[in-house]
Formats: structure tokens, sequence, C-alpha cells
């Protein structure tokens, strides 16, 4: 069983993808070719927005938006603790200071309250300017971005919504990459949108934004004469390659893959019953379920099933070992677990399950009836 079948997916869309590979390599454009313009402009329509700027992966995404805004030393990021690391490392990157805010552990996404908690300690210590909160849609499930704006709103500061994993989540029929001042995402294979190699994407509200990421992803080339460098950028697209591969993908994603995944997901909750805290979807909300991720007892039990299910070569994984405080790049700043019991927790419990629009039923029986065996030991 695979963890996430890229290839069943590919064994679907093997006839598009084929052909969108083939017109590349036959035009010789390899470098933002046609199809990088057709996929920004198809992925700025699908998510309403008005700007779409794709670049090689999903951190530079989020490292070039925040290069955008002017972030750098002297401002303080607020990220969520548990995430991938990208989602703190790229405010690093730019030289801004990292400050994880703990989760909700229903939704395992940026808790508001903490982050309210996190803006007022920083502002009293007056080290650091609080200057963009980064909500990480964690799992497919968009994150609370209205209470989270209205938080940043209040506090004078910018919101970067970090939909990495994010892509084809909703709020009510706001979709996710429309959030916050600037969102971004990531073409990684396993992502609910990827690709077959790197990729990511910026989305932005307005044309001067839309002009200046073009030159950050260019090092900085200038509009008139690309040898006047106006700018300290990176060299950061998207292949034209990866944009041929994406266009049938995202069709796919919107035809049927959204409704597939959910389904499954409701199969899977169905199966497990009470005998593990299944994930919840707040009213209101969509995942894209990059993840399929249930709580267990306690680290021993979790850590137990995980191996009795490995030998019947069940895949599972764990996202995530460990917290942005617990970060060995971080550890001189000394974070204590007690600021971030819900990470701590989660950490500890969480294992997330094979999930994919191509899980068939037989393959949810059998994770479900192997993990419930395993649970009574
Ligand atoms: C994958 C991921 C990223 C980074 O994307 P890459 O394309 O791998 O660079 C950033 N944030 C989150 C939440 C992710 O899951």
């Amino acid at each position: 069983m695979q963890f996430r079948d890229l290839k069943a997916q590919y064994q679907a869309l093997k006839t598009e993808i084929d052909a969108g590979m083939a017109d590349v390599l036959a035009s010789g454009q390899f470098i933002l070719g046609k199809q990088v313009g057709e996929l920004e402009q198809k992925l700025a329509e699908d998510v309403n927005r008005p700007y779409c700027v794709s670049c090689a992966n999903g951190t530079d995404a989020l490292v070039l938006a925040l290069m955008l805004w002017g972030i750098g030393p002297g401002d303080a990021a607020f990220v969520p603790d548990f995430t991938y690391f990208a989602s703190a490392g790229c405010a690093s990157t730019v030289g801004a200071e990292v400050i994880p805010v703990d989760i909700d552990l229903t939704t395992f996404n940026m808790c508001p309250d903490a982050l309210e908690a996190a803006i007022e300690r920083v502002k009293l210590e007056g080290k650091f300017r609080p200057a963009v909160v980064i909500p990480v849609d964690l799992f497919g499930l968009p994150a609370d971005h209205d209470r989270i704006a209205a938080i940043a709103k209040k506090h004078g500061m910018r919101v970067l919504e970090d939909g990495a994993q994010g892509y084809g989540g909703q709020i009510g029929d706001r979709q996710a990459c429309s959030f916050g001042d600037a969102a971004t995402t990531s073409f990684f294979p396993a992502k609910p949108l990827g690709c077959y190699g790197d990729g990511g994407a910026i989305f932005v509200d307005s044309e001067e934004e839309d002009a200046l990421l073009r030159s950050l992803r260019a090092n900085g080339r200038g509009v008139e004469d690309k040898y006047d460098n106006q700018r300290i950028g990176m060299n950061s697209r998207l292949d034209t390659l990866q944009a041929a591969i994406l266009l049938p993908k995202l069709k796919a994603l919107r035809e049927y893959e959204i409704a597939a995944i959910n389904e499954a997901a409701r199969k899977y909750t169905q199966a497990l019953g009470d005998a593990v805290k299944t994930p919840v979807i707040p009213e209101g909300y969509t995942s894209s379920w990059a993840q399929y991720s249930v709580l267990l007892e306690n680290r021993k039990q979790r850590d137990g099933v995980q191996k009795v299910l490995k030998e019947q070569g069940i895949p599972t994984m764990i996202y995530y070992p460990r917290g942005v405080h617990q970060q060995t790049a971080y550890a001189d700043r000394h974070w204590s677990d007690e600021i971030f019991p819900n990470t701590v927790e989660a950490t500890n419990r969480i294992l997330s399950l094979p999930m994919h629009p191509y899980l068939t039923d037989e393959d949810i029986d059998t994770v479900s009836t192997a993990l419930k065996k395993a649970i009574r030991g």
C-alpha cells in the first residue's frame, strides 16, 4: 500500500500529462514557456485572487513574499509551532525573529488566543516589532483566517497564508490561497496539488506586487533592461515541464479529486469511530486532506501501533515529531515546552494514515481494521 499513491494518479492522467510534456520538449522553451503563464492565470482564477506568480518551491514562495514586504531584522514573524519547518525558516532566512505560537488541538492549526498572547508578550518585551503572522493551512484545513485577520489588523500586522498543504481547502466558498495579504503554496509531489519535482506559487492582490515578485524571482531584474538588476532577489522559477504537468492535475483536482478524498475521509472516520480521535473539520470548512491524522492515547500507544502497522505493510507517518520550538536550529532561544502544551501533545500522539484520492474502499477497510486491532493489542 502507498502512503500517497502518485502512480495511480499518473495512470489516471497519463495521456494528458504525456502530451503536455511532449509539447514542452518539442517547443524547447524550458524556462518560462507559455505553459507557465497559462498555469499562473488558471491558478489565480481558481482561488479567486487577481495575481499568481509561480516559483521554484513552497519555501522560496514564502521567502519571496517576505522579501516583497521588506520583512527583515527587527521584525517578529508569528508562526504556528506545529508545522513543516519552512513556515518558520522563511522568516529566519530574511533575518526576522521567529515567534512560535501554540496550536488548537482540535484543528491542529494556529490558536488565535495564543497568537494574541504572543503578540502582547513581544510588544511588552519591546525587542522586536510584530510585523507578520504566517498561519498555515495544516493537513489541508484552512486556518481560522477570519479571527487571525482581525488580530493582525488590530496590531497593524500583515498576514501571509502558508497554503502549501492547503490548496483546494475552503472556508464557505472562499478558497485557500485567497486569505491573508498574500498567500503561498507548494507543488511538492505529495501536496494536494503536486508536480513531478519542486514548484511553488505566490498569490497577491495588486499589479505592483505581481511585478515586484517577477523581478525578485529573477535576481531582481529590471522590467525594461533585464541586465539592469534593480534589487537583490533570487533565482526561483517554475520549470515549464512542471507547469505542463500541473495543468491537467489542477483540472483533475477540481473535477473529482477533492470530492474523492473527502469521501475517503468520511469512510475512515466512520470506520474508526471511537477507537481513536479522528480529525474534526469545523462547520463551514472544507479540507483538501493533505493528511488524515488521528490522535492515539499517548506516545507509547502511538509508537506501538505504528510498528504493528508497518509489519503488515501499512505505511504511516508522524507529522510532526517536534514543534518549531524544539528544533535544534532554534536551541539558543531556550523555548520551554510549557508555552506549547498542545504542540507537545500532538507530537506525542499524532499518526497520519495513508491518504489520497485514489484510495480504495478495501484500502480504507484494511487500514482501519488493522489500526483498531493494533490498539486492542
Ligand atoms: C511543504 C511545505 C512547505 C515548503 O514547500 P516546499 O515546496 O517543500 O519548499 C512550506 N510550508 C508547509 C506548511 C509545507 O507543508
